[in-house]
């Protein structure tokens, strides 16, 4: 007897960035820092009082947590517009985009993204049995507008996917290249919503605007965002969106009931009344790209322009094997975007000395 694994699937490896206990783990864009002691402390005491309440079932609006990320980014994207009923969350912005996904995708449907770019967006499409179309970035992985307006007009996608910054490349998208593509996706007949994934928006440089203050002006625009990374919580599981109401209450549908836990509302929360002392880093984090990308350019290397806090770099005529000299000296990267080109994530002082040292071994 075999499982009866739907056929798409068989032969498919899971997900699995390595997770190697090395010197300078610089593969999935984590932040370096942990959070500092008052954050662990504060975390402790909401989740200990979260811990007397787990008889019963969590907020399944999460409204005290809505209300917190409404505040955050009032704060962080002057964003005063939005409302709790703007805000979706769910464990990590994975799910998040899931639920795009179910609500917005589906058979015979189609989503629209641009390559290089965020290797889990196949997989939403795939398990939620949806077609993955992508276009081509530009040489310098900005998106083609005139390209990207033909294509939506020609495929008809219920959902536009642009990361911004995005992932693997760093690459910012402009303001009025979002509202150009939006343009294109309000003549699909049956409608469109258009999604920039801004998991890393809290890097990116100064004067590189966030869509979420698009979002009064477009309805159908849903910008989503993450506490993975420039919040220092990765392990806590907490992305969201902001958009219309209408995308929000279409996101409610397909969630599983109470799929946020008390616990991971409680420490988001937590986290998110800390985020001046959890993101106190993100300058310094921001700094060291740039030197990063500084160095690399000094060396010869041709590296993308990044507004994230990591770096896509090469080319390499063999980058498997700078991948291993680097990984065999305590240094974990990844192989990821067009051939010949490695990403470093951006980690402390320390960790990117060890990252220079082993690199300028490996290709000497
Ligand atoms: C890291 C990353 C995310 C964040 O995922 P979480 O599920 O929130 O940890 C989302 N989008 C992109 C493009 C990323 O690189």
């Amino acid at each position: 007897m075999t499982v009866p694994l739907r056929p798409e699937l068989v032969g498919l490896e899971p997900y699995g960035a390595p997770q190697y206990n090395v010197r300078a783990r610089l593969n999935v864009n984590e932040n370096p820092y942990s959070p500092p002691n008052a954050v662990v402390d504060a975390i402790s005491t909401a989740v200990h009082k979260a811990a007397e309440g787990l008889n019963r079932y969590p907020d399944r609006e999460f409204a005290a947590l809505r209300a917190d990320l409404v505040h955050y980014l009032a704060v962080e994207s002057t964003a005063g517009f939005l409302r709790a009923e703007n805000i979706w969350a769910a464990n990590g912005s994975n799910e998040v985009m899931l639920h795009l996904h179910q609500a917005f995708g589906g058979p015979g449907r189609k989503v629209l993204s641009f390559a290089p770019t965020y290797s889990m967006y196949p997989e939403y499409s795939r398990d939620t049995v949806t077609d993955y179309v992508t276009l081509p970035r530009r040489a310098d992985f900005g998106i083609d507008v005139p390209a990207a307006v033909e294509a939506i007009r020609e495929l008809q996608p219920s959902l536009v996917l642009l990361a911004s910054p995005n992932n693997p490349t760093g690459t910012a998208l402009p303001l009025d290249d979002t509202r150009a593509i939006y343009a294109a996706t309000e003549a699909v007949r049956e409608g469109c919503v258009l999604v920039i994934d801004e998991a890393y928006a809290e890097f990116r440089r100064r004067g590189v605007a966030s869509a979420i203050s698009l979002i009064p002006e477009l309805p159908n625009l849903a910008v989503s965002r993450t506490m993975s990374k420039a919040f220092a919580l990765a392990g806590g599981r907490l992305g969201y969106l902001a958009a219309s109401a209408e995308v929000v209450n279409a996101l409610r549908i397909v969630r599983l009931p109470y799929h946020l836990s008390s616990v991971t509302q409680a420490v988001a929360r937590a986290a998110l009344a800390h985020f001046r002392q959890l993101q106190a880093q993100v300058h310094e984090i921001r700094a060291e790209r740039d030197d990063t990308v500084d160095w690399l350019r000094e060396q010869g290397f041709t590296v993308a322009d990044t507004d994230a806090n990591f770096a896509l770099f090469g080319p390499f005529a063999d980058r498997e094997k700078v991948f291993k000299g680097l990984l065999e000296r305590g240094v974990l990267i990844r192989v990821t975007g067009p051939e010949g080109w490695l990403r470093v994530s951006i980690g402390t002082a320390q960790e990117m000395a060890l990252f220079r040292n082993a690199l300028l071994e490996v290709t000497g």
